[in-house]
C-alpha cells in the first residue's frame, strides 16, 4: 500500500522554435515562422522536400530542407505519404524538430509556452504524502522542470529550493542542476509532502 500519488503529465509545445535569418526584401535579419505546408518536387526518381517558412514581417519564404535529391526508393512509405497529402502532425514534427532545425539555421528562437493535460495514473491510501509526476513530451521544450512545477503546483521557486536542499524533491533520472534543465520526456519528479501543511491543496493542483 502507498501513500504516493502518481500522476501523468502530458506536455506539447504550443510554438515552434523560429529561425532567424537574413531577409532579402526586409534587408535585415528576422524570425521565420513556419507555414505548416511542404513542398515536393521530382526530378526523375529523385525528389526534393522542404518545410516552407515565412518571415514575419513582409511574407517572404525560405524553404527548409527535409531532404534533397533523394531517390524515391530511399524514402520510406509514411514519409512519402505525409509529403503527398501534407499530414498536418507530421509536418508540426518537422517544425519542432530542433535539432534538425540546427543544421539549417544558425540563430533560433525557442519558446516554453506548452499544453498541459493531466493525469492520474495511481490514487493513494490515505493520508497522500507523496507525489511522483510521469513527464510524457510529445515534442522538445526550453521549459524548465522547476519553472513548470512552480507554475502548475503554485509553488514559489524559493519553496521549490527548500525542498530541494532538505532532499524531498527528487527526479530519475537524477544529475545536478535537473530542476533548472528543460524537462524530458519519461522523466519522473518524485516530492515528499509529508510535512507540508497544504499537502491537499498541492496535490490537488497535479491531478486534473
Ligand atoms: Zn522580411
Amino acid at each position: 500500500m502507498s501513500h504516493t500519488v502518481l500522476v501523468q503529465w502530458t506536455i506539447t509545445p504550443q510554438i515552434a522554435p523560429r529561425p532567424w535569418l537574413a531577409c532579402n526584401r526586409c534587408r535585415t535579419t528576422r524570425p521565420f515562422a513556419t507555414s505548416g505546408k511542404t513542398r515536393l518536387n521530382a526530378n526523375g526518381r529523385r525528389l526534393d522536400a522542404w518545410l516552407i517558412y515565412r518571415c514575419s514581417s513582409c511574407d517572404s519564404t525560405w524553404n527548409r530542407p527535409i531532404f534533397e535529391r533523394r531517390h524515391v526508393s530511399d524514402i520510406d512509405q509514411a514519409t512519402l505519404h505525409a509529403l503527398q497529402n501534407n499530414d498536418g502532425g507530421w509536418i508540426e514534427k518537422v517544425a519542432f524538430d530542433i535539432d534538425g532545425l540546427r543544421r539549417d539555421a544558425g540563430r533560433i528562437e525557442e519558446f516554453a509556452e506548452v499544453r498541459l493535460q493531466k493525469t492520474i495514473l495511481k490514487a493513494a491510501v490515505e493520508p497522500a504524502q507523496h507525489l511522483e509526476i510521469a513527464l510524457n513530451l510529445e515534442m522538445k521544450t526550453m521549459l524548465r522542470t522547476e519553472r513548470l512545477l512552480s507554475m502548475e503546483l503554485g509553488l514559489s521557486r524559493k519553496r521549490i529550493a527548500m525542498l530541494e536542499q532538505a532532499g524531498r524533491i527528487s527526479t530519475a533520472p537524477s544529475g545536478t542542476n535537473a530542476l533548472r534543465r528543460p524537462v524530458k520526456d519519461e522523466m519522473r519528479v518524485t516530492i515528499d509532502l509529508a510535512s507540508e501543511a497544504d499537502r491537499n491543496a498541492i496535490l490537488s493542483r497535479a491531478g486534473p
